[in-house]
């Protein structure tokens, strides 16, 4: 896609963004009308991740070859995944420290969805057993990226020593590659409607803008303590972009439509074909889009991160206990694990916050404090996950 037609696009991505806004404020419950249209969007999005991310971890691994070098790339991708991870906890702590959301907040007596008491057992083991599934059908029929992205690595790695034999194999991933970004591109011009609707339809589901206002105003502080965590986060990843990945804005601008695409849809997953597409354009090195981008979809996820060690900060604070260093050290290494243990998928940080909640011993209801507005903060946390993976692969490209 040529430079002006990807801003044209962006511009009428950005002012759907806007025009969803609005219309799912004023209109209300009326705008849930057109959410068909953002499911029409979602759908073609997620139609793709499939055959897109088993292609391109495979041709991404073929073109690499040289085991060492591979060794080098994923290294590299894991430390800066945790690196960045860690520093957004971080930040996340901070700001919840310094704010101080919780204090003087009314405890309500909400039932806890069942979506998590199911999840109440949960542990570290089970972001372990995540990695293999038994059953890839099931697992691409499940859309559980992480278990599809480990088995196309290893068949990749294994291909590799196939000699020959491999060349026509890499070959036809390859083209199915190609053949899928393709696709993309013709899908992202549904963006501006998809993402107008989707906004709309989110927005009136809660009732219009005065409903919600009336939410937000409940847990207010806590609002104020995550959107301000994430736009320190947000900095510290441009600061990354220009001095370590040695980009200029024109980077960050050319990841735009990925980015409200991020917080159109509240999943870095379907996302991914945006990123990848948008990656592409702005001449990251092939191997990067095609192996740091999916891999950091499901597992490199810093805005969760820092939502997961705020949110759970703050329900401490609400029910007035007072964690001890050691213990928000324990927060610490916990929700990087959440976060790595989320999926892709709208509110999967809402769930997987059970894994810190239990390390250090809070009650799972505090998590009814956070359900009205989780919708809303997903959105945020959900642009700088997909900001976080698109600065990973610029540094990855420049770094290897
Ligand atoms: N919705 C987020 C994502 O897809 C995950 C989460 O924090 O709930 O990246």
């Amino acid at each position: 896609m040529s430079h002006s037609h990807a801003m044209a696009l962006l511009g009428f991505i950005i002012a759907g963004a806007v025009a969803g806004v609005f219309y799912g404020w004023y209109a209300g419950e009326a705008a849930t009308g057109i959410g068909w249209l953002g499911t029409l969007f979602l759908n073609a999005l997620k139609m793709t991740i499939i055959p897109l991310i088993i292609a391109s971890i495979i041709s991404g691994i073929g073109s690499i070859g040289d085991i060492r070098q591979m060794g080098r790339l994923g290294g590299t991708t894991v430390a800066y995944y945790f690196a960045t991870t860690g520093i957004a906890v971080f930040i996340g702590l901070l700001v919840v420290n310094w704010i101080q959301p919780g204090a003087g907040i009314a405890l309500t007596q909400t039932e806890v969805p069942e979506r998590i008491l199911a999840k109440q057992d949960t542990g570290i083991s089970d972001i372990f057993l995540s990695l293999i599934s038994p059953n890839l059908i099931d697992a691409a029929a499940e859309t559980q990226l992480l278990p599809l992205i480990v088995f196309a690595i290893l068949f990749a790695m294994a291909l590799t020593t196939a000699g020959d034999k491999a060349k026509p194999v890499f070959a036809v991933f390859d083209g199915i590659n190609e053949a899928m970004m393709k696709l993309v591109i013709w899908i992202m011009h549904l963006a501006p409607v998809g993402i107008f609707a989707l906004i709309a339809a989110r927005l009136g589901s809660v009732g219009g803008g005065e409903q919600f206002m009336a939410e937000i105003k409940a847990v207010g502080l806590h609002v104020v303590t995550v959107l301000t965590g994430l736009l320190i986060h947000g900095v510290v990843l441009v600061l990354i972009m220009l001095f370590v990945a040695r980009r200029g804005f024109d980077y960050l601008l050319g990841m735009a439509r990925a980015l409200v695409t991020a917080f159109g849809t509240a999943s870095s997953s379907a996302t991914l074909p945006l990123t990848m597409e948008c990656a592409r354009e702005n001449k990251v090195d092939p191997k990067a889009v095609k192996f740091v981008l999916p891999l950091g979809a499901t597992i490199n996820m810093d805005g969760t991160a820092l939502y997961e060690a705020a949110a759970v900060m703050f329900i401490a604070q609400a029910y007035g206990i007072e964690l001890s260093l050691m213990q928000q050290a324990l927060v610490f290494i916990t929700a990087t694990l959440a976060a790595i243990g989320a999926a892709g998928i709208p509110e999967a940080g809402l769930v997987t916050m059970v894994i810190v909640l239990t390390a250090v011993g809070l009650p799972l209801e505090g998590i009814a404090l956070l359900l009205a507005v989780d919708w809303f903060l997903d959105r945020f946390r959900t642009t700088i996950n997909v900001w976080g993976d698109s600065v990973g692969a610029a540094v990855i490209d420049r770094l290897t």
